[in-house]
């Protein structure tokens, strides 16, 4: 039941196992599934602070498998993988969390049965075909192994993001219809034999990046939302449910509604944790206000690494605020520091409030929203396929979802967002304002007792300072 004033649906997003590890895994390609000591321990103490932070639930993908589910499904993982997940999800229990368990719905995870089993083959090596009656088996088949091998609490259904079959069978359907149609045929299956869990669609893929849903479309969208609970427009490049159509859609549909931050930083899996100082929590608070007052009361927001200041202070200011909507933003930072920092006195707290208010604005203040298409490519995200849409209106490819280095690759990748999205003036704007903040903490560290958050603090400023510096040598010389 939905308490007065409070979002209900408050879902930590991993989105991957490893994420939000406190120890980044450099020389592996994304996503990492590893399990190890350092992703259970990492694990343990993100899901203490999240429930502390006041989200109820966690979401994530990995658990058994990136893209390799075997024909029989039953093999997938072994005795010691499934001892391993049980361990996993032993932790996010024990913190009094939901799991929401990441699953492909008729992608992520088939590549290999796709390459076997011409029964499920279509047009798309990485998709099955959604006219194909052995996929829909083998949709319950996964469903069935991960019920009742595993105890989680609900599906997070990803059909739309690695596209589409285009068979003959399948080209009768537009891309709406034929995205709720497998997304229908697992809910509705999971809903008749499972009908305790709850169940999550989340829009990526659903449309090209910078589109909105047009009113049929809304309307196509309707009969999902009678057989599922959530439903997140997640807005990794835009949102699809634009804000003028979004308090009627909202008002007569079945499910709860909601969106992830707005903007966050994809984690980047191979970056020292401290590189980077990006607080975001008063653009995100922003968005989510706009969200509840047009009636949304979901929300999926983006995990990453705790131990990462700016990320630790975002993720708790953003819990606080969906506890309580109605909350002004000062009290929220007020908490956060009183939590986080322990303050010794008020103008410490002011003080410390600061670096975080203020180094959000500076961040927002000196970048540039819109891509740079200009530079090389070894200095770019690698995203401009993601963007090839925005050729004619550049000025709508804005993040939603910031990447810092290269999401592919191995070894710590280049800075690429000091790049992509700086110029040479934003880029020293930021480093003086950096310094400054920098100065100012060094100054509160000098005033009191040891405080390790300050030190991480400090040296994730420092380690900003360094790619900037590594950014204007890097561009001189080419
Ligand atoms: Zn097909």
């Amino acid at each position: 039941m939905e308490k007065r004033g409070e979002f209900t649906y408050r879902i930590a997003y991993g989105c991957w196992l490893n994420d939000s590890r406190t120890e980044p895994i450099v020389c592996e390609e994304w996503p990492s599934i590893r399990i190890d000591e350092e992703t259970l321990s990492s694990l343990d103490k993100t899901m203490k602070f999240i429930k502390e932070a006041g989200y109820e639930y966690f979401d994530v993908f990995g658990l058994i498998t990136n893209n390799r589910w075997t024909n029989d499904i039953v093999s997938t993982v072994n005795e010691e993988r499934k001892a391993l997940v049980r361990q996993a999800i032993d932790i996010i229990h024990k913190h009094g969390l939901k799991l929401i368990y990441g699953l492909g719905v008729y992608s992520w995870g088939f590549e290999d049965i796709v390459a076997t089993n011409a029964a499920v083959r279509g047009t798309s090596r990485q998709v099955m075909c959604a006219s194909s009656a052995e996929a829909e088996k083998i949709m319950q088949r996964v469903v069935d192994f991960v019920d009742t091998t595993f105890e989680i609490d609900g599906y997070h259904l990803e059909a739309a993001d690695q596209g589409r079959c285009h068979c003959d069978q399948c080209q009768k359907y537009s891309d709406i219809e034929y995205y709720n149609r497998i997304n229908m045929l697992v809910a509705t299956y999971i809903r008749e034999k499972y009908p305790e869990k709850t169940l999550l669609v989340n829009t990526s893929g659903y449309l090209r990046w910078g589109d909105v849903f047009d009113q049929g479309q809304l309307e196509a969208l309707r009969p999902l939302g009678e057989v599922i609970d959530v439903f997140i427009d997640v807005g990794s490049h835009g949102i699809f449910v634009a804000e003028e159509d979004r308090p009627e859609f909202i008002k007569k549909f079945g499910a709860s509604f909601g969106t992830a931050n707005g903007f966050w930083i994809y984690p980047p899996q191979r970056w020292d944790r401290l590189r980077w100082f990006i607080p975001h929590f008063q653009q995100n608070i922003e968005h989510l206000g706009r969200l509840y007052q047009h009636g949304g009361r979901s929300c999926e927001l983006y995990l990453s690494p705790l131990t990462n200041p700016g990320v630790e202070f975002t993720f708790l200011c953003n819990g606080l605020f969906l506890q309580d909507p109605s909350r002004p933003l000062d009290s929220i930072v007020r908490e956060a520091v009183e939590r986080l920092y322990n303050p010794q006195d008020e103008a410490e707290a002011k003080e410390i409030a600061h670096l975080f208010v203020e180094g959000e604005r500076l961040f927002f203040d000196s970048y540039t929203s819109v891509r740079n298409r200009t530079i090389e490519e070894k200095y770019a995200d690698g995203l401009e396929d993601v963007f090839l849409w925005s050729l004619e209106s550049p000025e709508k490819a804005i993040p939603g979802e910031l990447f810092l280095e290269r999401l592919f690759g191995v070894g710590p990748g280049f800075p690429t967002y000091l790049v992509q999205h700086f110029d040479a003036k934003g880029r020293e704007k930021y480093r003086l304002g950096i310094e400054e903040l920098l100065q100012r903490t060094t100054k509160l560290i000098g005033k009191r007792a040891h405080c390790e958050r300050l030190s991480r603090l400090k040296q994730s400023l420092l380690m900003v300072l360094a790619d900037i510096e590594l950014v204007n040598r890097e561009l001189d010389l080419s």
